[in-house]
């Protein structure tokens, strides 16, 4: 085989082999890196296609031709290298602007190259060299041409830099990743050097080769060490696809990454990446209070968390746990912080109903005893430091034993059920009552006096006895009996005093014939038995 058709099928070989990279890096492109290296080997591709064409042609117009071709591609060669590195090392978002700043002066060769013949500013001169064994195309270049080679290589070494580094802080696999990368974008620098020092035979530009060898390399790194399954791309798809917000903000306010779940979370506030968290429709006053979280302003025990209740733009209302953690530059100055959404509706809404249930009797849905002595004490202590009178009730069903063994246990039920009922309608705003037990109630009247008291308590006793519970077909006759103390709570009397009391004056109501109301009295206990 004759040296130019080796040359040339060795070409096509590596455009053949550099197009199948690209197109496997297409399919992974939810990997990072994955179009940026695409374009590298696509660029490559034509550049190694166009050479092959070149190496073809024997005379100058299709050689030229050959080369416009190749300048399709050549341009962009190193410009995707530097975005893949960029993108690969996880820098490619402070470095966003470097896109279109970059890719202006590769579609400038693109068309400097095409429109030479106007103004030979890529090339001054081509001819058909006659000094090697076959024919070459020879040039001499023009300042758009050294321009062009000076910014590709300053490229290249900026992605090699940028992968090094990188390589010396990551681990493990990271770090050799990082390592094949830069080295196997050195193939290209070197070969081209060699071209240019003239250490090449018959003066050919074997850069192609060289970035064949980079794409083997790579074909290698992305088999052996899934060079395109990276890590961090793993990391973003996890991250999107957890069920907690996610989102960073700067020092300023302003949103620099936030997943799906944060957005979602967060409805109806602007989280867009790049632009200070904002809150439009003035439906998040939260939202100070989560910026000032962020920022580290708020001090003291439990400074980096805050509970808040969003309502959604549905009307939909989530209760959501916020945690702010601190992000640090290497000195230690704060630079931002990472703020964990959690959506703890459920966990609320079942420690809210955990909490009605330990304080509410299941039968009647009142109080249970617990809550009234909680709120009774309180009561009481008030009433003791303000000198206000307070009257507490005990209510006790009479003859309850009687109503369930003649009409059945759950007439019982239905009956205690109807004399909650009744008594809850009567009590006014303040009054606490509570089932205390069996076919007890307790009541407290706050702020009520022995004369009001006995009016009050009347009322609750004949708001009860008015009427026979209804069961099915049967009409239960319910009475109960009454017995409280009312007065303003002297020194070292508190709820408990009341309660003894009143159950003193219900033994006497009941010993003096049950469907009445006793005011404590003192005095020796009543001498007949309940
Ligand atoms: P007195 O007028 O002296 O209070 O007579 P009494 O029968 O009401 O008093 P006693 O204390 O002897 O009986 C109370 C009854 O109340 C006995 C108990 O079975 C019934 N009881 C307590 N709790 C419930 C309940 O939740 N449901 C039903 N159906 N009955 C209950
Ligand atoms: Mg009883
Ligand atoms: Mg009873």
């Amino acid at each position: 085989m004759r040296t130019p058709d080796l040359l040339a099928a060795t070409l096509a070989a590596s455009s053949a082999l550099s197009f199948f990279l690209a197109g496997f890096g297409l399919s992974r492109r939810g990997s990072r890196g994955a179009v940026e290296f695409s374009g590298f080997m696509g660029a490559s591709a034509i550049y190694a296609l166009g050479y092959a064409l070149e190496l073809g042609c024997a005379d100058l117009p299709g050689m030229l031709g050959a080369l416009r071709f190749q300048y399709l591609g050549i341009p962009f060669i190193c410009y995707c290298w530097l975005l893949f590195a960029l993108r690969f090392t996880g820098l490619e978002r402070p470095f966003r602007i470097l896109r279109p700043v970059l890719a202006a002066p590769a579609v400038a060769a693109v068309l400097l190259f095409w429109t030479n013949d106007l103004h030979g500013w890529f090339y001054v001169r081509s001819w058909v060299r006659t000094d090697a064994p076959f024919p070459l195309i020879g040039v001499v270049h023009g300042p758009a041409y050294w321009i062009h080679v000076g910014i590709a290589q300053v490229e290249l070494m900026a992605g090699i830099a940028v992968l090094l580094a990188y390589a010396r802080g990551a681990r493990h696999r990271h770090r050799s990743q990082a390592l094949t990368a830069a080295f196997a974008s050195a193939f290209p620098m070197v070969v081209f050097l060699a071209y240019l020092a003239g250490a090449t035979p018959w003066h050919l530009d074997i850069s192609p080769l060289g970035t064949v060898c980079s794409g083997l390399l790579f074909s290698w790194a992305i088999f052996r060490l899934g060079i395109l399954e990276l890590v961090p791309a793993a990391r973003e798809l996890a991250i999107d696809s957890l069920r907690d917000g996610f989102l960073v903000l700067d020092r300023k306010g302003v949103v620099a990454d936030a997943n799906a779940a944060a957005r979602h979370l967060l409805a109806g506030v602007t989280v867009r990446e790049g632009l200070p968290i904002a809150d439009p429709g003035g439906n998040a006053p939260w939202l100070p209070g989560v910026i000032a979280l962020a920022r580290g302003e708020r001090r003291g025990p439990g400074s980096e968390r805050l509970e808040i209740r969003a309502v959604q733009p549905g009307g939909d209302a989530r209760h959501l746990a916020l945690e702010a953690l601190p992000l640090r530059d290497p000195r230690g100055r704060l630079t931002g912080s990472v703020v964990v959404i959690r959506d703890v509706t459920e966990l609320t809404v079942l420690m809210d109903r955990l909490t009605e249930m330990a304080v509410t009797d299941e039968l009647t849905g009142l109080f249970n005893r617990r809550r009234f002595q909680e709120l009774g004490s309180r009561e009481a202590g008030l009433a003791q430091r303000t000198c206000r009178p307070l009257a507490v009730a005990l209510l006790d069903v009479d003859h309850f034993k009687l109503v369930n063994d003649h009409y059945g246990h759950d007439a019982g039920d239905a009956a205690l059920k109807e004399v909650a009922r009744r008594l809850s309608r009567a009590l006014r705003a303040g009054d606490v009552l509570c089932r205390y037990g069996g076919e007890e109630f307790a009541l407290l009247l706050p702020d009520t006096g022995p004369a009001g008291a006995a009016l009050a308590f009347e009322r609750f006793r004949l708001a009860v006895r008015g009427a026979p519970v209804i069961w099915g077909d049967t009409a239960i006759p319910v009475t109960l009996s009454l017995g409280y103390h009312a007065a303003v709570p002297a020194q070292g009397e508190g709820l408990e005093t009341f309660l003894t009391r009143a159950d003193e004056a219900l033994y006497r109501a009941k010993s003096l014939g049950r469907d009445r109301c006793e005011a404590w009295t003192e005095g020796p206990p009543a001498p007949l038995a309940r």
